[in-house]
């Protein structure tokens, strides 16, 4: 079955086809971080989106080619820089490194470049491009020496956020405080010098200054993946007028279609208001970290809802994230018990005789087919819990035999490649990690009675020591 996702652009459900003749590479850009704090948990919604999204084409075969721009130089940056009076490569490169360990601790696979707006090869390709665009008319300096895109030069401005120019005007969607310009809706390019921007600047043809916002992405998905694209995806927030900029900018100097399918991840709101430092609902990553939450627990939480539909951050959705997880890994440890039970394959009763009733490949379809209709999580994610429901029901009848629980195992591997959400015990909190491993000792030492004390404590603590022939598993109590 196809691949179908939703085109932003067309604001129709399209099967999926990538550019690539032979139907494999998939070419796909995601708007990244700008770093000059640490992201916060709706910008995490949509780099899991894309994550799922990434994960998914590559289960289905695909092989995807992804780039992830890092913002390093805008108004925010440099502001951030000169409040912290420290150089502008220093102030961000603390907000760079912070951001990959957040894509870790969220087990969101890297893309294969993260290039930065501030590598004298980008800039360079971003004055090339801007070259161009004056060449071609659909730039022009303006008195405050800035270079400006035209867009009343480029006819298909306004199709990706379905307005057109005139409704610019009356929307107030664009401030009307830069009195420069041609026309009200157009965007930079080129920023001229000024002194807030201090020593942050590159020479160019037309002066001193520094790139705009969405030139920095037209350039870097162009310069490390070619003039068309696949996927572009990014936040609702990026329509307009970022991802309608990059439209105009790279079909300005390519002349070809830019991206063939357009996706948005909707916004996340938290206990029903739009998130605001104001309002005091404003979290990132390590704000949920800090209240106790792993990070398979929040990818989970931001996972769940369908990239379109709006997402409700709450803490009792933390803790049904939780509850779930722990369901998943109640249930995989007992197939491994199940699957480790030597006895019962060597000694099958009659029933496990019966010929093989594996439902792996219909549950696999199912799970995968949901994913295949524009990543429709909650199918997916039902697929899954009905499949655990009727193999916890099969065990409890016994009749899952060792064969049959390393089947599901196997497909719950194939399933997790997607989601990521299975438990380890590297995840452990620091202080259950020190008691198992006291128990660990304890058994080796065989101090019997010291073990089963540490049994109770962990217990008592909400977790489970198990004695498997793979050694001690620790999982969390069901419920607890
Ligand atoms: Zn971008």
């Amino acid at each position: 079955m196809a691949v179908r996702l939703f085109n932003t652009y067309s604001r129709a459900l399209e099967e999926f086809r990538p550019l690539d003749p032979t139907g494999r590479e998939v070419k796909m850009y995601t708007c990244g971080p700008t770093v000059y704090s640490h992201a916060h948990i709706g910008n995490f919604r949509a780099y899991l989106f894309e994550d799922l999204l990434q994960r998914h084409l590559e289960g289905r075969g695909f092989d995807v080619r992804r780039v992830m721009n890092i913002t390093d130089v805008d108004d925010k940056t440099i502001r951030g820089s000169r409040e912290a009076d420290v150089p502008l490569a220093e102030f961000t490169s603390q907000f760079k490194k912070a951001f990959f360990d957040d894509l870790d601790t969220l087990r969101i696979k890297r893309a294969d470049s993260f290039p930065e707006a501030t590598d004298p090869r980008e800039i360079a390709k971003m004055i090339e491009m801007i070259g161009t665009l004056m060449e071609r008319g659909l730039a022009y300096q303006a008195e405050d020496k800035s270079i400006y895109f035209r867009i009343n030069k480029f006819p298909d401005y306004g199709k990706l956020a379905h307005f057109d120019l005139e409704e610019l005007r009356s929307t107030g969607r664009v401030k009307s405080d830069e009195y420069d310009k041609e026309h009200i809706g157009d965007f930079a390019l080129w920023k001229a010098w000024d002194e807030a921007d201090g020593p942050v600047k590159w020479s160019s043809p037309w002066g001193a200054g520094r790139p705009g916002w969405h030139i920095e992405c037209s350039a870097m998905a162009t310069q490390l993946l070619g003039d068309q694209l696949d996927i572009h995806c990014g936040g609702v927030d990026n329509i307009f007028p970022h991802h309608e900029a990059e439209i105009a900018q790279t079909e300005g100097c390519t002349g070809k279609k830019f991206v063939r399918c357009w996706l948005h991840c909707a916004h996340l709101m938290v206990e029903g208001q739009k998130m605001a430092k104001s309002l005091g609902n404003f979290y990132t990553l390590r704000d949920v970290l800090a209240k106790g939450y792993s990070g398979r627990e929040v990818r989970y939480a931001l996972m769940r809802v369908h990239y379109r539909a709006p997402l409700n951050f709450t803490w009792e959705g933390m803790e049904e994230a939780r509850q779930a997880l722990g369901r998943i890994d109640d249930w995989v440890e007992r197939l491994r018990v199940e699957a480790s039970d030597t006895n019962k394959s060597k000694a099958p009763s009659s029933k496990l005789q019966a010929p093989e009733k594996h439902q792996a490949p219909k549950a696999e379809s199912g799970f995968r087919q949901a994913l295949d209709d524009d990543l429709n999580i909650s199918g997916a994610l039902g697929a899954l819990f009905e499949t655990i429901r009727e193999t916890n029901r099969q065990m409890d009848a016994g009749e899952t035999g060792a064969e049959e629980a390393k089947s599901w195992l196997e497909w719950w591997k194939g399933v997790d490649g997607v989601l990521q959400i299975s438990g380890d015990e590297a995840e452990l909190p620091a202080e259950i990690a020190e008691l198992a491993e006291a128990r660990v000792q304890a058994r080796l030492a065989k101090d019997w009675r010291k073990s089963d004390e540490l049994r109770d404590v962990l217990a008592a603590r909400g977790w489970e020591a198990r004695d498997t022939k793979d050694g001690q598993k620790i999982t969390r109590r069901g419920g607890a």
